[in-house]
């Protein structure tokens, strides 16, 4: 049986496995198509690419950029990328920029609080020295005792109104989506539900994301409840976008669902790894 996850991390970014592990643990688990999607960077795409091969799995290359739209934190998937587009790579490395040095605005936040030595301690976890996440503060968080798990750090220190919490100017979504058009692939909203938008933003969201050449929406993923997922199936079904599918795993024991284990896209969708 197809089995489709287009949306995974490894440690190229916040991810916990290597690339080469990934793919491994997908086809182990009966993926047939994977794409990895990385934040913001695409130097793991070679190594998945090279163990795809060896493990006879069909493998998409992506990246999962962010994007502030509107004062709101947005992720768009790229899939079907060419890693080596001089548009993408420079934009990405830009985006990267950026989060280095949020991250020492973060630890100053943290210090703030009265965490010291954040910044060192996140660094432990990065094993990308290009890419820093808040998943690698948060787990030098929990490492040093000041929560239980990643997600009670994120409620606690990492969001809006809690101390860890700094703001951050991402990518335009017009220069994402031109980097990805830019190298071949195909921009797809990452689960549309996180963003707490109103009907009435979702639908300018969405009109601009397709103004902009946006394909796709994200409407299988554990970030959704069962009631979203419906309702992003006929939105697909309403705007005539590509539905996408992916586990959004980041790591055993840190993400609850596993590499391809989430629900198969409904009929009357047009899957968007058919026009990969
Ligand atoms: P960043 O892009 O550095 O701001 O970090 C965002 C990443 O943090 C996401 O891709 C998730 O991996 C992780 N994340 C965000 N919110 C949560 C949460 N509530 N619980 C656990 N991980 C989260
Ligand atoms: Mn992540
Ligand atoms: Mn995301
Ligand atoms: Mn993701």
């Amino acid at each position: 049986m197809e089995n489709v996850d287009l949306h995974c991390h490894s440690r190229a970014s916040d991810g916990l496995l290597a690339p080469a592990e990934i793919v491994l643990r997908a086809q182990g688990l009966g993926v047939t198509t994977l794409a990895l999607t990385d934040h913001d960077d695409t130097s793991g795409l070679e190594e998945a690419t090279e163990a795809a091969h060896e493990a006879r799995i069909r493998f998409v290359p992506g990246v999962e950029i962010s994007v502030t739209w509107k004062g709101t934190t947005i992720h768009v998937v790229g899939l079907g990328i060419d890693a080596g587009d001089p548009l993408l790579a420079e934009g990405l490395k830009r985006v990267r920029g950026g989060r280095t040095r949020r991250a020492a605005r973060i630890a100053e936040a943290l210090a703030g609080a009265g965490i010291p030595g954040s910044l060192e301690g996140a660094m432990t976890y990065v094993k990308n020295p290009d890419l820093i996440s808040r998943t690698h503060f948060a787990r030098f968080l929990v490492e040093s005792g000041y929560a239980r798990d990643v997600g009670s750090v994120f409620r606690n220190y990492l969001v809006s109104g809690k101390p860890g919490y700094v703001p951050h100017h991402w990518s335009e979504l017009g220069d994402a989506l031109k980097w990805i058009r830019s190298a071949g692939g195909i921009a797809v909203l990452a689960h549309p539900a996180r963003y707490n938008f109103t009907r009435e933003e979702l639908h300018r969201f969405l009109a601009e994301f397709s103004d902009y050449g946006g394909l796709g929406i994200e409407v299988m993923t554990p970030n959704h409840t069962p009631q979203e997922c419906a309702m992003y199936v006929a939105l697909a079904r309403e705007f005539g976008m590509l539905a996408s599918r992916g586990s959004d795993f980041h790591g055993p024991g840190e993400s609850r669902v596993e590499l391809g284990a989430i629900p198969q896209l409904p009929d009357g969708l047009k899957p968007v790894w058919k026009e990969l």
